[in-house]
């Protein structure tokens, strides 16, 4: 793969502190599972690269690209509320960058920071992961990204079990977390030490501030900002993170790191989708909370560089905002773009009735975009309806309009629990086209894919499933 030459700078720009060099270790006969090839294609590699034997071992570790060394990231975090000083990449080791993207392979074996783990990741997370992550990007939320992925037959146990070892490629415009400035905070050089971290995130994902008097100030603004839309697009879709420590928080305010996340089904606003998570901290409906406390932990540890309080009295801000984006979110979604006083209602009434009628979320606003109202037939649904017919009257937009929008915001589509699961099971078995049919259905969710029109349904079998940590 001659043409493809990886960019390692970051190693000179930040302290020894923060990283460190090491080797990877290769599954045992790695298969590929799947290539995206949109996304490689738009990074670089071309088919040739893409059909090669070097690619396999590229995922695998085996091979590495011009200018590539492998290292791994320290970071701290708060995990359920505690801290944590030592965490870091325990099982992801960076490649370096290619076209704005750091590459990382995810499950490539123990690193420095991998405590008691293993250092590897399984099949079935790496599928999960893998699909999720286009899935978000497709559906126009900040995410990382995912490249390929192999399968192996490396043995790895996970709760008395062993399964398949798996590496996922992932890429990201950047890996720097919350947690990465509260390892900065916590080290004996303090203050050289965040001004360090936080000019290498001006200079890469902020250059806008590199000539502003109170650039780290600015940097904090811009962080929360981020957070909050992206936080407004996780709850008008549904998705819950499940782990929302300050180590799973980026500073570009992308969606990293998915693990026991979950595409929310039958409206729950309490819904926990962490079997770990015994009190519900990471919950549907305390994921704007939690952006918000995992950002004051980020003012704290940036106080020996920028104003406190300031920092803080923006923070002070996210709520507010962050309704006033989601419901803005949620009005689109249901085709309604002029302003009336009673919008906020009639949206709060609409979760009230999700909520406790039990209304499959994504199903309800698909339907509604193709002006199907005949599945409402719960008694405050119904009483919902009225209201919102009587609202749809005061729009302008003509009706074939309104729905021809509602299908761009309202997919057919989510990756519900059971699917990913079903795509699984085979994968297990050897079989990875599902995972390849899923991979196209996350990269199109607006469209019809009528072969798997079955896949808009609840599962028969179970209500959604809840995974644990750290799979
Ligand atoms: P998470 O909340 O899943 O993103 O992971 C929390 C921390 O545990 C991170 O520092 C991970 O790198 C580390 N970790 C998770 N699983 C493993 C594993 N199997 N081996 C080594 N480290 C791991
Ligand atoms: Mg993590």
């Amino acid at each position: 793969m001659k043409n493809i030459k990886l960019n390692c700078d970051i190693l000179d720009k930040l302290d020894k502190t923060f990283y460190s060099k090491l080797n990877i270790t290769p599954l045992h006969n790695p298969k590929i599972v799947s290539i995206n090839r949109p996304l490689a294609n738009q990074l670089g590699f071309t088919s040739e690269n893409l059909n090669s034997e070097n690619f396999l071992k590229f995922l695998n570790g085996e091979y590495l690209a011009k200018g590539s060394t492998t290292y791994s990231k320290a970071y701290s975090g708060h995990q359920f509320g505690y801290f944590v000083p030592n965490l870091g990449d325990g099982r992801a080791i960076n490649l370096g960058k290619l076209n704005n993207y750091h590459l990382q392979l995810k499950g490539a074996g123990l690193t420095p920071y991998s405590r008691n783990g293993d250092g590897r990741a399984v099949l079935r997370s790496t599928i999960r992961e893998y699909l999720l992550s286009e899935a978000m990007y497709a559906l126009k939320i900040s995410t990382t990204r995912a490249i390929a992925m192999i399968t192996s037959d490396s043995k790895v146990l996970r709760e008395y079990e062993s399964e398949q070892g798996a590496i996922v490629l992932r890429a990201s415009t950047s890996w720097i977390r919350f947690g990465s400035f509260e390892y900065a905070y916590m080290g004996k050089n303090k203050e050289q030490n965040l001004k360090q971290l936080a000019d290498f995130v001006i200079e890469e994902s902020y250059p806008e501030f590199q000539n502003v008097s109170n650039k780290y100030e600015e940097l904090y603004f811009a962080v929360v900002d981020k957070t909050i839309e992206m936080i407004a697009l996780w709850q008008s879709i549904g998705f819950m993170h499940g782990v929302m420590n300050t180590d799973n928080m980026s500073i570009e305010g992308l969606t990293i790191d998915y693990g026991p996340y979950a595409m929310m089904e039958e409206f729950d606003k309490g819904f926990i989708c962490n079997l770990s998570d015994h009190e519900g901290r990471y919950s549907f409906e305390n994921q704007p909370f939690i952006a918000q406390w995992n950002l004051s932990v980020l003012a704290k540890v940036l106080s020996p560089i920028a104003d406190h309080k300031l920092l803080e009295s923006y923070n002070d801000t996210f709520i507010g905002k962050f309704k006033k984006r989601y419901f803005a979110i949620m009005k689109e979604k249901l085709g309604l773009y002029n302003t009336d006083i009673d919008d906020t209602s009639l949206i709060l009434r609409l979760f009230s009735a999700l909520h406790s009628e039990s209304i499959d979320y994504n199903s309800f606003f698909w339907n509604i975009s193709n002006g199907d109202f005949s599945s409402i037939d719960t008694h405050q649904m119904k009483a919902w309806l009225e209201l919102y017919e009587k609202r749809l009257e005061k729009e302008k937009v003509s009706k074939e309009s309104r729905l021809v929008k509602m299908k761009k915001i309202n997919p057919k589509y989510i990756l519900r629990n059971y699917m990913l699961q079903d795509a699984i099971d085979v994968a297990q078995k050897g079989d990875f086209s599902l995972v390849n049919s899923l991979l196209t259905i996350a990269q199109n969710p607006y469209d019809e894919h009528e072969e798997f029109h079955h896949y808009t349904q609840l599962s028969k079998n179970f209500k959604t499933l809840k995974c644990s940590c750290s799979s």
